[in-house]
């Protein structure tokens, strides 16, 4: 979706590699997409957006204008939510079409709204008032300029762009392959040939996106310029209650608490990779050769924990996958021992229509989206989630992550419409991944059952190692996608300078290089799902600080004196009142006052992570001993 309605988002667990594509969208109904987003475009073109009528520029026009419009967003939100349900759980041509018409009516509104809203930057009104015009100035991520045909190329461009990338394929050993069989195929294999046909295979889809994409930036930046805006990069920083280039500086500041821990891991990883492979496929220095990590956008390392585990005492004493299958557990019984960890913290159970509406295993007679996702259809008490759930680690994980959305959408279901939604976006990811952290730790494990006893501290470099090949991993390049078109928004990278802009930051923040040379017509970044379809990146970056902020202060109010990663919140109801104060307040304050709400603490601090993993930063510094660790940045 490439406009989203405030507080009617449907998150995705995009932490997660298996959020990282639509590619499971059938091919050839990737092609109706297009077809009918073309038709309903037409259709919708036909149709007014519903007005909300003109206000005088005074406090009490002001007033008159939110409540006028936060009536308007709730009806069509959940008009909207309800389309897009039936679309992702039963695609075909008419549900597409649906979907198409409603987002193109959506658009149009909130770039009026926002316009409307500009109206009263001048005039004196109350905090709340305020805070609710900004809102929705913020309010879409691509804003298309006032002028006759400007949303419509704008939603073509776009529409196009996200068919390009889901329908995306290549040849792999004389068969044509899709993204997800790539993906499988990239974390499996330990032969470095077969790894680099598939990294460079994958980026064979987007060249042909690059003059679209440029188009799609000027079109996006007339229309932020309008709203008031420097550009489409700024408006996208302006969403921290702070000023714009003060939250790229805050940014930075992060990047420089966890780097060195990143340089760490990234040394012996390498070391690992050069003992496997050699010199002349991964050198003993410089940067990492990009394919050679198990993720074909080098995100996430977990794949290759076979590779790069300890040389004794690498392994589990369990398996939570054999650990799920042979307690019995079906996909059902996955959700609600998801649900049951937020009620042992003192949370309601999840509504009744929870169970009857979600979608929790794959339909046998029709296409859908499978990308776990949870759901706020009516913004009250409609919540839902839509996986295909499998009994295993990875989905144990993802029900824990998605129920978060929803524990969290529903606790601010009572703030005014403009206020129902994450205290930033870093904020609503964040939720379910802190319950993750307790959710994956033996401790927990033993707590509802699953595990008889816990394993030793011999265990925990494994562990620790594991996580931070997905989590550390991840930081550098949570960072540098949106580095990247920060840039290209400003002007400061133009169209001939894509594809080199996004391998210098690669190096500069990953220290990974591609396993080649690109061709000259490259464009890599549009072989990430979240560039074409213009999705913000910052908050996957956020939220994998906050939720080990929220681990620590949560560990510390139960008195936890143990290392924070066995530490499970499981059953505290303490922590869970707290928790509960921070949700309530959905996006109705600056985000730091939701912060302090729960953890005591105001700001954004990458220390909690260094804290979560010292052990292993101290057991990798020791590996490292006597390398040359670290890369040149350019
Ligand atoms: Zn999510």
């Amino acid at each position: 979706m490439k406009t989203h309605l405030l507080g009617a988002v449907a998150a995705c667990a995009l932490g997660l590699a298996a959020c990282a594509t639509t590619a499971d969208r059938a091919a050839d109904a990737a092609a109706l997409a297009d077809e009918a987003a073309a038709d309903a475009a037409a259709a919708a073109g036909e149709a007014a957006a519903p007005a909300v009528g003109e206000q005088p520029a005074t406090a009490e026009g002001a007033t008159a204008f939110i409540a006028g419009a936060e009536t308007e967003l709730a009806k069509i939100s959940e008009y909207q939510q309800r389309v897009a349900w039936t679309r992702a759980t039963n695609i075909t041509f008419d549900t597409m079409w649906l979907e198409a018409k409603i987002n193109a009516q959506v658009t149009e509104l909130q770039v009026q709204l926002a316009n409307e809203a500009a109206r009263f930057n001048d005039v004196e009104v109350p905090a709340d008032v305020r805070r609710k015009l900004n809102l929705l100035r913020l309010g879409i991520v691509l804003p298309a300029p006032n002028r006759p045909g400007a949303a419509a190329e704008l939603a073509e461009i776009t529409t196009r762009l996200d068919s390009t990338y889901s329908t995306g394929k290549f040849e792999f050993k004389g068969k044509e392959i899709t993204l997800d069989d790539a993906n499988v195929l990239i974390a499996e294999s330990r032969d470095p040939a077969e790894t680099k046909a598939l990294y460079e295979g994958w980026r064979t889809i987007s060249p042909v996106m690059k003059p679209d994409y440029a188009r799609m930036v000027e079109i996006a930046n007339e229309g932020s310029r309008e709203l008031g805006f420097a550009d489409t990069g700024a408006m996208w920083r302006a969403g921290y209650d702070m000023p714009p280039d003060d939250f790229a500086k805050e940014t930075d500041r992060l990047w420089e608490q966890v780097k060195p821990f990143y340089v760490n891991l990234h040394c012996y990883v390498r070391a690992r990779l050069n003992a496997k492979y050699g010199d002349a496929v991964q050198p003993k220095t410089g940067p990492i050769r990009a394919d050679l990590l198990g993720n074909m956008w080098s995100q996430q390392w977990g794949n290759i924990y076979d590779v790069v585990a300890p040389a004794t005492g690498g392994q589990s004493s369990y398996d939570l996958t054999k650990l799920l299958t042979d307690a019995d557990y079906d996909a059902t019984k996955m959700v609600q021992t998801g649900e049951g960890f937020y009620k042992s913290l003192g949370l309601a159970p999840l509504p009744q229509t929870f169970w009857e509406r979600s979608q929790i295993v794959r339909p046998r007679d029709r296409e859908v989206v499978c990308h776990a996702s949870a759901w706020d259809v009516d913004n009250l008490e409609d919540v839902r989630i839509k996986m295909c759930t499998q009994v295993n680690a990875d989905d144990f994980y993802t029900v824990h992550h998605e129920l978060g959305h929803n524990y969290y959408q529903r606790a601010y279901k009572d703030q005014p419409m403009l206020f129902r939604n994450g205290a930033n976006d870093g904020f609503h990811e964040a939720i379910g991944d802190f319950i993750g952290l307790s959710a994956l730790t033996p401790t927990y494990l033993n707590q509802i059952g699953l595990l008889k006893t816990t394993p030793g501290a011999d265990e925990d470099i494994p562990f620790l190692l594991k996580m931070a090949l997905d989590k550390i991993a991840f930081l550098p390049f949570g960072l540098m996608v949106d580095r990247w078109r920060w840039g290209v928004f400003s002007g400061e990278t133009t169209p001939d300078q894509y594809n080199a802009a996004w391998n210098a930051d690669m190096l500069k923040y990953q220290g990974l290089v591609a396993p080649g040379p690109r061709p000259a017509d490259a464009f890599d970044p549009g072989a990430k799902y979240h560039v074409p379809a213009a999705v913000p990146y910052t908050r996957y970056f956020l939220a994998a600080i906050y939720q080990f902020q929220f681990q620590r202060a949560a560990c510390k109010m139960e008195g936890w004196t143990g290392p924070l990663h066995r530490c499970s919140t499981y059953g505290n109801t303490e922590v869970g009142q707290r928790f509960n104060a921070m949700l309530e307040m959905g996006q109705s304050k600056p985000w730091p006052e939701a912060m302090q709400a729960f953890t005591g603490e105001t700001g954004n601090d990458a220390t909690a992570i260094i804290d979560y993993f010292a052990p292993l930063n101290a057991w990798l510094t020791e590996q490292n001993r006597g390398k040359d660790c670290g890369w040149s940045e350019t």
